[in-house]
């Protein structure tokens, strides 16, 4: 067993595997040769190490994406990422990979770095953004049109993590995001945390708004609450959703809940304080998200063909 996990995560556990299929296709899981969160590194070792407990030996396959560290603000620092994670899907060919892009790269060098036939999608984050509050950065600040050009001639995907406190709900967010879908028809968009719904009235006001735009997807990652992704399936369905763990994030403490019009990550610390007040106990955020999205499936009344789709088969068309 995972060290980290406890007691409850293992009840969780015992549950989950009545419900998840025998095939998983993880649509955004982390590798990185940088510290983050409690992990000095982690490839795809750590990886299937960890998720060992949750999985059994189903087969798991994984979208593995760049994790942003502030150390790929550097050149050299990125270069070494890139040649890192195409190593690691040297030893793991039923994988596929994303690497980071930067606001300030050329298409040129964004193709430069696709160094491995198994890198299908391009990442984005805000921290490498220009501006010191990057947390309120506009799409296009962040995820260059250089880094569109390139997925749309090679028809990669690329994985949208949208920042800005209505997320989808925030006009100019929800306008770039259609402008990219209409003028880069041939990549594919994910958008990463079910449109990074933690605050889920962001994207249950305003997601309906994207049901034309057919090259637009949904991550369920790291969202440890099912009302956002009921409704993005119940609009959507699950030819547009995939499953993914958000792997290390999942191996946190807590969950991340809506709390006023936005949203809190409990962490170690309010379990810590939440534990004197009360007898329940917390789980890792990869358990709070499978039995967010379980919730999920049972209230949108998935088939179990339509709860393998959601965990397998939509990646696999995606991330082709
Ligand atoms: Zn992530």
């Amino acid at each position: 067993m995972a060290a980290y996990l406890n007691e409850k995560d293992l009840e969780a556990i015992k549950i989950l595997d009545g419900f998840l299929p025998d095939r998983i296709f993880d649509a955004h899981m982390h590798l990185s040769n940088y510290r983050f969160g409690a992990d000095d590194y982690f490839g795809f070792e750590e990886y299937y190490r960890d998720v060992k407990d949750y999985f059994g030996n189903r087969q798991v396959r994984c979208m593995a994406l760049a994790t942003p560290t502030a150390e790929q603000k550097c050149k050299d620092k990125h270069i070494s990422s890139i040649k890192f994670l195409g190593e690691q899907l040297d030893g793991y060919p039923e994988c596929v990979g994303a690497i980071l892009v930067k606001p300030e790269e050329s298409a040129e060098e964004i193709s430069s770095h696709l160094i491995h036939k198994s890198i299908r999608g391009l990442k984005c984050y805000h921290i490498y953004s220009k501006r010191s509050d990057t947390f309120n950065a506009d799409i296009h600040e962040y995820l260059p049109e250089s880094a569109l050009e390139v997925a749309n001639s090679r028809s990669m995907t690329v994985t949208l993590h949208m920042v800005k406190d209505a997320a989808l709900a925030d006009r100019e967010n929800m306008r770039q995001i259609k402008d990219i879908s209409k003028r880069y028809s041939n990549m594919r968009l994910v958008l990463a945390h079910a449109a990074r719904s933690f605050a889920s009235w962001t994207a249950i006001e305003s997601v309906t708004e994207l049901m034309p735009y057919e090259n637009i997807f949904f991550d369920f990652s790291g969202i440890c609450e099912s009302p956002a992704m009921i409704r993005i399936l119940k609009k959507f369905g699950v030819s547009r959703c995939m499953w993914g763990s958000d792997y290390n994030v999942s191996k946190m403490l807590g969950k991340a809940v809506s709390l006023g019009d936005g949203f809190y990550w409990i962490d170690k610390d309010d379990v810590a304080a939440i534990d004197k007040k009360a007898s329940v106990r917390a789980r890792h955020v990869g358990t709070e998200n499978l039995m967010a999205v379980r919730e999920a499936a049972i209230i949108s009344e998935l088939t179990t063909r339509e709860i393998e789709e959601l965990f397998y088969g939509t990646a696999c068309k995606v991330f082709k």
